[in-house]
């Protein structure tokens, strides 16, 4: 178990759910930090982090909650705890809190029996009395609610003294990596497996999960028909960018037109997609107006205006799917794509493709993982990614 080191929690700058301005942008941290400023609002002492207790509750009937609200595409991950609750707890009712944004991610899996949103009347869930607690986000709102919950257990987040704090011992290293870039850059677990010591579970392999209905089904079928996927005999689906929060999460423009030129050519018979989401709208539009340049007619596009269920049907499409880490990368994977992903800024350890797909990041920089919104470097994570060799890639389900 990760103990925790000198954290100053009654530090002004100190925010639980993400690194300190001193962490960000000098690298220190509090045991060696000269820029502690007490916040005199804070009187309590912080107690020691109780030490995990593993559950014990197998032979009956389990109440679980779990809080998780965002990101998106984080909530998705998240559902790869959901098996092995099930497998574990064999006679449970599992009920989960969100915001509505991700409903449509949660609402069909057979695994979960209540979703609220954090905009609901949520009373009766906070008299309610539960076996096991989950709260995996050290967000302030997360561990406030986490804090309203009656559990037997709690793993991952809650509040002290106003602040995100483990709930026990083994949720302290996954704070640590919210809190000190250092220790994220170091982290070489995959998050699914993070998630499951987090909870004390055993971690098998288990996948986040997207059910589609049999409407969703028909929905993407028509979806297909509309956008003329049905002639060709695969479809490649490329999303491009990877939201405003981090410049280099999304590859460069000739990244994007290069790839997709590329495989359009080598592979006549295949539909190549172009989708983004809302964020991406300039950026696409941009990389779509060279595309058509190209007159091929096995490049089609989706457009960034798609309703969330229209974004998984359109995925639920695709043979294979390239993307930046983001919520198209989650939903590939929930939906067993074959799943090319690049990653620079952020961490690629966490990601698994499940042994579908590849995980891509530079091996000519030496700064992956630095978690920095934008970034000055003229050769970077991005730019140093080549379209030839990421085509390669491709063709694997055909
Ligand atoms: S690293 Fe320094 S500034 Fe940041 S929370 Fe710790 S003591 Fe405060
Ligand atoms: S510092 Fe390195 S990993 Fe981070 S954005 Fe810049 S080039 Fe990419």
């Amino acid at each position: 178990m990760t103990e925790l080191p000198v954290i100053h929690f009654d530090c002004l700058h100190f925010y639980g759910d993400r690194p300190c301005k001193p962490n960000k942008e000098l690298g220190v941290f509090c045991g060696n930090c000269s820029y502690y400023e007490k916040d005199e609002s804070i009187t309590e002492e912080f107690p020691p982090v109780p030490a995990a207790v593993p559950h014990d509750l197998t032979d009956r009937y389990t109440k679980i909650i779990i809080v998780k609200l965002d990101a998106a595409g984080d909530v998705l991950r998240t559902t790869s705890i959901l098996p092995s609750l099930k497998e574990k707890f064999t006679d449970s009712n599992i009920t989960w809190i969100t915001k509505e944004r991700s409903y449509e991610l949660l609402k069909d899996n057979d695994m979960i029996d209540e979703i609220y949103f954090t905009t609901d009347e949520l009373s009766h869930v906070f008299n309610n009395e539960f076996d096991i607690a989950i709260n995996l986000d050290s967000g302030t709102e997360s561990c406030q609610i986490m804090n309203l919950i009656t559990s037997k257990y709690y793993y991952g987040y809650t509040i002290v003294n106003g602040k995100p704090y483990p709930a026990n011992t083994a949720a302290n290293e996954w704070f640590m990596m919210g809190v000190n870039d250092a220790v994220k850059k170091a982290n070489k677990k995959s998050y699914h497996k993070i998630i499951h010591e987090i909870c004390c579970l055993e971690y098998e392999g288990s996948e986040p999960y997207i059910y589609l209905t049999p409407e969703n089904r028909r929905h993407a079928a028509e979806l297909g028909k509309q956008h003329g996927i049905v002639k060709f005999n695969s479809f490649i689906l490329i999303n491009l960018g990877g939201g405003s929060r981090w410049q280099y999460k999304k590859w460069t423009s000739a990244g994007y037109i290069n790839l997709a030129d590329i495989l359009s050519e080598k592979y006549p018979d295949t539909v190549i997609g172009i989708i983004a989401g809302d964020e991406d709208r300039e950026f696409y539009s941009d990389i779509s107006a060279e595309l058509k340049l190209l007159k091929r007619d096995n490049i089609v596009f989706w457009g960034t205006e798609n309703s969330m269920e229209d974004f998984i049907c359109i995925v639920s499409l695709a043979n294979e799917v390239f993307t930046s880490d983001s919520l198209c990368f989650h939903i590939a994977t929930a939906l067993g794509k074959y799943t090319v992903v690049i990653v620079g800024p952020t961490s690629n350890t966490e990601l698994d493709v499940f042994g579908n797909g590849k995980v891509v990041y530079s091996e000519k920089v030496d700064c992956l993982c630095c978690y920095l919104n934008t970034c000055p470097k003229t050769i970077n994570c991005m730019n140093t990614l080549e379209a030839d060799e990421i085509s390669g890639l491709f063709g694997a389900n055909r």
